[in-house]
């Protein structure tokens, strides 16, 4: 068993864009909870909002340490964990609930009623409570998933990430076989959505974005078509793929203000529109369109569902492939510099890590 020090390296959000790497105590496991030494850590745009002072429920600043995507090695389990030992490679997902509000109560923890009420046992990681851009973090057992030795730190980090598309498609119903999809925004969320619809069998798989190199990653896991929405109207374009009716299902995983009309254009009767993305502002688009054409609209927060566990199934078959998305990484002590990178998308980041 590894000798765990008292003092470890941990990033602490000092204030809005304030965030340097200091030495804290290494947490100590309370019951059903596990301290894992993280081995990598990822970003994203919720972490630059953390960055900047807007998000809410954070724990005070000089004391709060963000990161809600990471995976790492089991240190040691708190009292009541006998799921996992020291040694185990686990992954995550970011959410906690109470575990005794209605909506945990019917399964839906990412709209836990008692979100950021440590008191009442949610929990957060990285965003209401301590995460991991840190060498050690604490985690709640029910939020832990085994890494399969087939898989690196690498696929590890982007399950989480896997999580939030997978979970957006169960809460639509899920079981894709043979429906046409675009997806919206082939970042992270996006790519792994598309791996993720193959793999459930999906008909044609149209995605649409704005970054040629990101569209390129998108052909591999295989987009059936891929439409550059800089240089054309992707609506024309998807509708004549889908010879005039439109998708079966639409995701939205871009944030940009016009795309949810877009998604309202593209489709089809009768058809479903899921959300998972957040937007720089509020949203306008045809409303009326979508009621009129019968149209189901569904939102999802974070990886709900369980469907992190879907996540490490199916990148254990070989149909989620993270680790190619991972195109920047840095040492924990420059955090600041990875955070920067990520918001001027400098040298066109898609997925960038922090190792601690
Ligand atoms: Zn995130
Ligand atoms: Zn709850």
């Amino acid at each position: 068993m590894e000798l765990i020090p008292d003092r470890m390296r941990a990033a602490v959000l000092f204030g809005p864009g304030d965030i340097r790497v200091t030495e804290r105590p290494v947490p100590v496991p309370g019951p059903d909870e596990v301290l894992v030494r993280v081995a990598m850590c990822g970003t994203c745009g919720t972490d630059l909002k953390i960055f900047d002072g807007h998000f809410p429920l954070t724990p005070p600043f000089g004391s709060f340490t963000p990161g809600h995507e990471w995976t790492g090695t089991v240190a040691a389990a708190g009292s009541g964990v006998d799921e996992f030992a020291p040694g185990d490679r686990v992954c995550i997902e970011a959410h906690s609930g109470c575990g005794r509000c209605d909506n945990c109560l019917a399964g839906r923890y990412t709209a836990c009623l008692n979100y950021g009420n440590q008191a009442k046992g949610h929990r957060a990681t990285g965003m209401t409570t301590d995460g991991g851009f840190a060498e050690f973090a604490v985690h709640h057992v029910s939020a832990l998933y085994r890494l399969p030795p087939e898989l690196s730190v690498e696929d590890g980090v982007l399950l989480t990430t896997a999580g939030t598309g997978l979970y957006g498609i169960d809460v639509a119903g899920g079981y894709v076989a043979g429906l046409d999809v675009v997806v919206f925004g082939p970042g992270p969320v996006g790519l792994t959505t598309v791996q993720a619809l193959k793999a459930l069998g999906a008909g044609r798989v149209i995605l649409v974005g704005t970054r040629t190199s990101r569209l390129e990653l998108g052909t591999r896991p295989g987009a059936d078509h891929v439409i550059n929405a800089a240089l054309a109207d992707p609506v024309p374009a998807i509708l004549e793929l889908t010879e005039g009716a439109g998708a079966d299902v639409t995701i939205e995983c871009s944030g940009g203000l016009g795309v949810p009309q877009q998604c309202a254009e593209v489709t089809k009767r009768g058809g479903k529109i899921v959300v998972v993305a957040f937007y720089p502002d509020k949203v306008t688009f045809d409303l009326s369109a979508v009621v009129r054409k019968d149209v189901s609209i569904y939102t999802s927060r974070g990886e709900g569902g369980n469907n992190v566990k879907r996540a490490v199934a199916l990148a254990a078959a070989g149909k989620l492939r993270g680790a190619e998305m991972i195109t920047h990484r840095f040492p924990l002590e420059e955090i600041a510099e990875a955070f920067r990178v990520v918001r001027e998308r400098d040298g066109d980041p898609v997925k960038v890590v922090l190792v601690p």
